[in-house]
């Protein structure tokens, strides 16, 4: 009966896997299909310059219209890379931003833009030429453009990713660490990964002001980044008062529902008129 228990057990789990395995798929199946019936869209969040409250830039995130739900990307950005979907998904993304803001900024706005990107696209064949090629078709010049990687970079063939990003840089793309503080080393990886900008994880933001520690090392990566000149970007704030603090440390830019939420594009335009925020 032991053994009979034991073996109910695995089939259950065998059963479970199973599932989990012909979900994974299905998503996979339909994550395609949404890309050609075209069913992704971008939202764009503000970033402000602290000391103005002017908009400098958006950051392009990707959202799954799926029947009447919008999706938000951590429902499909892990299956999108581990089916290498992540790769024409991420281009697609990148002409939409680059195409969007090129727009915005032949309307005289001038504003600077953020792309997420993951590793798996970084890796694959050709990225390089892609985003050279994605920036000479939209016209958006490449100073403007900015690619956020996160420390993951670092883990999964670090020496090919920096290498790739050393490029990117070289056409005059800026670089920036997204979610820093949370891998692992962060200061380690400074020196490897050259970027120009340095986004504070929320989760320092959120215990600013009421925990000591993450006070302090918030201030410190607020100097550090001054001292290598690079921007800081603050996300993740929601309060008045991370405001104030993050203002006083010398924090030059923000993120943040308190700033503003991730918007369509019409929101965006919307605030095109006054391009800044009264905070
Ligand atoms: P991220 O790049 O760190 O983006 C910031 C996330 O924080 C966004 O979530 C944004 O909506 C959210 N956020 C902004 N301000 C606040 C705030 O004040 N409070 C809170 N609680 N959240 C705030 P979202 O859009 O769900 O994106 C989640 C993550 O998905 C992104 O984190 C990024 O890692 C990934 N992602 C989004 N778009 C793309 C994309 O186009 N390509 C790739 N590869 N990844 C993407
Ligand atoms: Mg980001
Ligand atoms: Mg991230
Ligand atoms: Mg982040």
């Amino acid at each position: 009966a032991k053994e009979r228990g034991g073996g109910g057990r695995l089939e259950i789990y065998a059963a479970e896997m199973h599932a989990t395995v012909v979900g994974r798929l299905e998503l996979q199946t339909e994550l395609r299909q949404a890309l050609a019936d075209g069913a992704f869209l971008l939202e764009y969040q503000p970033v402000v310059d602290l000391e103005n409250s002017q908009v400098t830039a958006v950051e392009a995130l990707v959202r799954w219209r799926r029947g009447e739900e919008l999706e938000p990307p951590e429902t499909f950005i892990g299956p999108a890379e581990e089916s290498g979907l992540i790769v024409p998904l991420g281009e697609w993304i990148l002409r939409e931003a680059c195409a969007k803001v090129a727009f915005w900024r032949a309307s005289d706005w001038d504003i600077d833009l953020s792309v997420n990107l993951s590793v798996k696209q970084i890796l694959s064949t050709g990225f390089v030429e892609t985003v050279s090629g994605v920036l000479a078709e939209t016209g958006l010049p490449a100073e403007v453009l900015t690619l956020e990687v996160d420390e993951e970079v670092l883990l999964e063939n670090p020496g090919e990713s920096v290498e790739r990003l050393a490029e990117l840089r070289r056409l005059g793309i800026r670089l920036a660490i997204d979610d820093f503080g949370m891998g692992y080393a962060s200061l380690a990886h400074l020196r490897e990964l050259r970027v120009d900008a340095i986004k504070i994880d929320p989760s320092f933001i959120r215990d600013l002001g009421t925990d000591g520690t993450v006070t302090l090392l918030t201030h410190t990566i607020i100097r550090l980044g001054q001292d290598l000149g690079m921007r800081i970007i603050a996300e993740g704030i929601e309060r008045p008062e991370q405001l104030e603090q993050l203002r006083s440390m010398g924090c030059g830019h923000g993120q943040g529902f308190l700033v503003a939420r991730p918007m369509v594009a019409e929101g965006v335009e919307a605030l095109l008129g006054g391009s800044s925020i009264p905070l």
